[in-house]
């Protein structure tokens, strides 16, 4: 029986995480708070964006939504036509500034949270244990499991990481199921699935559909860069790092390869172009198909995000079996549960709604 997990935003705000409409409001909180959480120059940046170009005035900054912020800008990038009077090459700088303000609000949050990611370090440990059947080459014919994420945050990343680091027996990778080289030359814990595999190791395959706190592309060759227990995409904005491959192969450009954050960011329109993100999504799209059962855990099938719609809608079996995990009261469930009858029909779906930590207990205790 293949399960394949799919997490949103609910799976890590019991250990602390914001939910994607809580960010913009925290960020505004931190910056009153504590104003040297951010860089000066990238935080004004985004609110003069929100000030100037969308007229939004100041007591309502905390209410904008993400999507009102990135839709136009990326609209315009994927138009190559100005915002408002904004040319392009500042554009890019506004988004790259909003996205450092959104890392870093998660970042800080994190940090600072007397919330504990024990369920979070359980399910690493329950995924790893699956995972590990498919070690000594039986990866063809045993595959139990993958996860599918929808969030930036790397809390799962790093739980199952280091749960990997810590057990000698076992020879593994989290494995983003793309291409992926260590952002480090020498770090040999991060290293492509399929190399893994062939090297008689096993995978736990984590599929992050909008990309990674921890990952940074290069311009020039696309290729990924990643580094676990580090939120590399924001502390990149402090010190930027070029792209050894190309400097190597490109020596009289040597350092101008900047590596770029890139994450998706939640639009009406988004760009998913990208060549690593493809791989991700055709790959997600496999393992959907292959799934016996689907386990949603904290996530809520917007009409926004209807890519995922659309590749749901393409890959889910007739027969499989859906189980959803939400976190709301008695009287909005009834709501929740005609939501998701009504995108997969008659398939058979069962619902938990004590949020994802109680879910994970007792998943653990069971096995
Ligand atoms: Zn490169």
């Amino acid at each position: 029986m293949k399960t394949v997990y799919i997490l949103g935003a609910g799976f890590s705000v019991e250990a602390g995480a914001p939910t994607q409409a809580a960010i913009i409001p925290q960020a505004f909180k931190l910056y009153e708070t504590n104003s040297s959480y951010f860089d000066k120059k990238r935080f004004s940046e985004f609110t003069n964006f929100i000030k100037e170009q969308l007229a939004i005035p100041e007591e309502r900054f905390s209410n904008i939504a993400l999507e009102d912020i990135f839709t136009p800008l990326d609209r315009c990038l994927s138009e190559n036509s100005q915002f408002r009077g904004v040319s392009l090459d500042n554009i890019m700088r506004i988004r790259e500034s909003v996205f450092y303000v959104v890392g870093r609000t998660i970042q800080i949050l994190l940090n600072n949270t007397d919330k504990s990611k024990d369920y979070i370090n359980d399910f690493a440990e329950y995924l790893t244990k699956l995972s590990s059947v498919r070690a000594h080459e039986n990866y063809r014919s045993k595959d139990p499991v993958s996860v599918i994420s929808a969030n930036w945050d790397i809390l799962l990343d790093n739980s199952i990481h280091q749960f990997i680091l810590r057990k000698d027996c076992y020879d593994a990778v989290v494995d983003y199921c793309c291409y992926i080289s260590s952002r480090d030359e020498n770090d040999s814990s991060v290293k492509p699935g399929l190399e893994k595999l062939g090297q008689g190791g096993f995978n736990v395959k984590l599929l992050k559909l909008h990309g990674s706190l921890n990952w940074l592309q290069c311009p020039r060759c696309a290729r990924l860069y990643a580094k676990f227990s580090s939120k590399e995409a924001i502390n990149n904005f402090a010190e930027k790092t070029s792209c050894r491959h190309c400097d190597k192969n490109f020596p009289e450009e040597d350092g101008n390869h900047l590596l770029a954050a890139n994450l998706i960011m939640p639009t009406y329109i988004k760009d998913l172009s990208n060549p690593q993100y493809k791989i991700v999504w055709q790959n997600a799209g496999i393992e959907i198909s292959e799934a016996e059962k689907i386990v949603f855990i904290g996530y809520s099938l917007p009409s926004a995000d209807f890519e995922m719609r659309q590749l749901l809608s393409r890959m889910t079996r007739k027969n499989v079996k859906i189980h959803v995990v939400d976190y709301c009261e008695e009287d909005s469930q009834g709501n929740v549960k005609s939501h998701w009858r009504s995108f997969f029909g008659a398939r058979d779906i069962t619902f938990s709604f004590d949020g994802a930590k109680t879910y994970i207990d007792n998943l653990v205790n069971e096995s």
